[in-house]
């Protein structure tokens, strides 16, 4: 019978592992929409991070032209944190607290991220650098008045700039490697310009890491898998940096990213979706099953009956069960009562009903069986439960049952209780059918 329940009920509950399969596919994707609708704000704050900076690099140009200059001669100087090389006696533009306030703004944008800010001044007569290091004074010293400004002006194609009001008056390479310290790096160029002459070229060195400390920043705040990185099975968007001849940044995540983030929580809910469906599954059993035999109750049972028009149904008592409960106790009499009905469980199909119809008086019903073959599951029950002691017990069952093709559970339930009776009268453990004439 408990096979028969579960079979009848099974098909509500998914087992786990499909219950586990379903819920990666749907927190899965999920996520992954989630993930790629981000992709694109992601994207778009690492363009405006470079904008940012860009801004803030030519404020700078407006500092420059307005600063007062003094006069120093061939050497090497320091002022706020900021180191001056003159490479011949000349008016040196007092730029140190300029350069501290333009890298504590870049620093807002670019946390950790700022490597080096140099401003270049045309011809080479000096330069200031934030912070010096050892390479840059061995190469500086090296520059022509000339040259090495002209060649980069010329390389990232910065010449004439002060013509582009909206274009790019401002350049950001693609990524080297710094010679000297191996730092990767990208440098912004912004040259300062008046009187459509060069005065100076600020640069500015950004470690190459800080786009990907700005996608780590990004995922913490969003909850999301983002990287710069090529995946497998992998979804991802090319960011549009402007002022850049450099191949564009992919930014995106990869299907095995989505799995790795969502593994652990969809097993807890699958888990606990799992423990939930069981806790109903035990709920509703409870409600229509009897927990001493596992049959059917027959207050949930009773009204469906009502609604059949044939029958192949079975009345099973228990033969003198008073004088069980009488002579060993009640809990021996329930004892007997659940080893019976296991006997009667194991002899019928998952698609037979049973019901729990009185203390020791069962209902079985059974769809399209002939007469005859209802007589034989009859006679197996009986069989089964008399051939062996139950609980220690000699114990025999008596059956009757009624075939009846036309008719309500009441007349059905009539005959087969008259079988029934007439099984008692003639001895008991034996199996009584009617037909429905009688
Ligand atoms: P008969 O062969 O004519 O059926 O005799 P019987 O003694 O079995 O008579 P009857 O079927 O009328 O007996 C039913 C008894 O079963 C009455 C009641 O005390 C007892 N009974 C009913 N439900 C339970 C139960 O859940 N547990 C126990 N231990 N006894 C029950
Ligand atoms: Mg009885
Ligand atoms: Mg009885």
């Amino acid at each position: 019978m408990n096979k028969s329940l579960t079979r009848i009920y099974s098909h509500h509950f998914l087992p786990i592992i499909k219950l586990l399969t379903v819920t990666l596919l749907i927190v899965g994707s999920s996520y992954s929409i989630y993930n790629a609708a981000l992709i694109k704000q992601l994207s778009q704050s690492i363009i405006t991070d470079f904008n940012q900076i860009y801004s803030i690099s030519r404020r700078f140009a407006q500092y420059y032209n307005n600063t007062d200059s003094t006069r120093l001669t061939k050497g090497t100087y320091e002022n706020n944190g900021v180191s001056i090389m003159v490479s011949q006696d000349s008016d040196v533009k007092i730029l140190s607290t300029g350069v501290n306030k333009l890298r504590s703004q870049l620093e807002t944008v670019a946390p950790n991220h700022i490597w080096t800010v140099a401003i270049f001044e045309h011809p080479s007569t000096y330069g200031h650098f934030d912070p010096l290091r050892k390479e840059y004074a061995e190469r500086y010293r090296e520059y022509k008045i000339n040259d090495v400004m002209t060649r980069i002006v010329n390389l990232e194609r910065l010449e004439n700039t002060f013509d582009q009001f909206y274009g790019c008056n401002i350049k950001l390479s693609e990524p080297y490697t710094e010679q000297g310290s191996n730092q990767r790096i990208r440098t912004v160029y912004y040259p300062v310009y008046n009187d459509r002459k060069l005065d100076a070229l600020l640069a500015i060195d950004l470690k190459n890491s800080l786009v990907d400390a700005k996608i780590r920043r990004f995922n913490q705040d969003h909850f999301t898998v983002a990287d710069a990185a090529p995946h497998w099975l992998a979804y991802r968007q090319p960011v549009m940096i402007s002022c850049t001849d450099a191949e564009p940044i992919y930014v995106g995540f990869g299907a095995w990213q989505i799995l790795e983030r969502i593994l652990l929580p969809s097993v807890l809910i699958a888990l606990f979706s799992h423990m939930l469906m069981v806790l109903i599954k035990q709920r509703q059993h409870s409600f229509y099953q009897d927990k001493m035999t596992g049959f059917y109750r027959r207050d949930f049972f009773e009204p469906r009956l009502k609604k059949l028009h044939t029958f192949s149904m079975l009345i099973i008592d228990i033969d003198f069960f008073k004088a069980i409960n009488d002579t060993y106790g009640h809990k021996k009499g329930d004892d007997v009562i659940t080893e019976v009905t296991h006997r009667i469980a194991s002899q019928i199909r998952t698609s037979d009903m049973a019901i729990r119809w009185g203390g020791e008086e069962f209902l079985l019903l059974f769809n399209n069986m002939s007469e005859a073959m209802l007589r034989e599951k009859a006679e197996s029950i009986r069989a089964h439960v008399a051939k062996e002691s139950v609980s220690e017990l000699n114990v025999t069952i008596s059956i009757g049952g009624v075939h009846l093709s036309q008719g309500d559970f009441a007349d059905a339930y009539r005959i087969a209780d008259a079988a029934l009776y007439q099984s008692k009268e003639n001895g008991r453990n034996q199996v009584t059918i009617l037909d429905e004439t009688i």
